[in-house]
Formats: structure tokens, sequence, C-alpha cells
């Protein structure tokens, strides 16, 4: 409903989590924190300066936008949500956690499946007032070294650490 993808969209989300290396896609197996069969928890391409280590939770199914998913899978991307705040505030000593979700371009949204932000906040960080253009690529080993640190941090839960996961680490 309300969809903005093109039919021949390449949807990044989608190749990760099936674990197909393609160009146009940043995110890499690496980059995920925590699976389960209905959700991945992944370490976002692009970073913004002051938060670093901000996470996006995905359903492991393609839909776009909040207006199509199924409010289960609403259940099991705010469970994830809830660990990895947790896990933020023990890995990072963040002073406080946010999450927001966008959709349609008005909305901000810019990749055309559901996604969760989780944000690590700091005192006086000033988050809100960052604008799109002070995020930037943050280089894979640095991306990967976050989902490690998030990954070992987490309780248990559903959404597990990759080495128990349904997918496999894509062939070289
Ligand atoms: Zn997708």
């Amino acid at each position: 409903m309300h969809n903005h993808a093109a039919h021949d969209y390449h949807c990044p989300f989608c190749l990760l989590v099936q674990g197909i290396k393609n160009a146009c896609v940043e995110s890499v197996y690496s980059d995920i924190v925590c699976q389960s069969e209905e959700v991945t928890a992944v370490v976002s391409s692009h970073q913004w300066p002051r938060n670093p280590g901000n996470v996006l939770i995905i359903p492991n199914q393609h839909y776009e936008n909040i207006y199509d998913l199924p409010p289960h899978l609403a259940a099991d991307i705010q469970e994830a949500a809830q660990i990895i705040a947790i896990a933020m505030k023990e890995v990072y000593g963040c002073d406080g956690v946010s999450t927001r979700q966008h959709n349609e371009p008005a909305g901000s949204q810019d990749v055309w499946h559901y996604h969760l932000h989780v944000t690590p906040r700091y005192q006086g960080d000033r988050f809100y007032e960052t604008v799109t253009t002070e995020r930037a690529l943050m280089p894979p080993e640095k991306r990967a070294w976050h989902a490690q640190r998030l990954s070992k941090a987490l309780g248990s839960s559903t959404c597990q650490a990759v080495s128990s996961s349904v997918v496999q680490p894509p062939a070289k």
C-alpha cells in the first residue's frame, strides 16, 4: 500500500537477508547483530557522526512500509529493538536510546523495505538537529566491530547471534 519501489528494485535488505552480494548494496553479512526466523538486526551502513552504532531492525520478508507490515511482525521487531537497546546500554554506556521509523519519501524513507532505527543517545548530543547529509558511510570493518560487540551483549531472546542463525555467510 502506498508503495514507491520500482518494479525492478533490487532491495538491499532482501539481498542482505538472503546472503546475496550485490554491487548496489552497502550492507554485508558481518553487519548482522542477530537474527530470528522473522527479523534481522543489522548495523546500518551509514551512521550519524555523534551517535555511532545505529542498528536497523528489519523483517526478513519484504514489506515496504508501516502500511503493509503485518502486526505480528511489528511485535517481533519491537522485541528485537528492546534487546538491542539493552545491549546498547551495556556496550556503549549510552545515556538513552531512541527508535524511529520512516515511511514514503515525505516521511524520509530511503530504502523501500521496512526498517526501524535503534540509536544510542547521549546527553546533549543534539541528535534531532542532525541533518541527513551528516550521515556518512562507515567502513565494513568498523561496522563488524559494532555488530560483534552488540551481539556478545545480547541476553537470551528469540533474536539470536548470527552463529546460530538461519542464514549462512555468503560464499566468497
Ligand atoms: Zn526487501
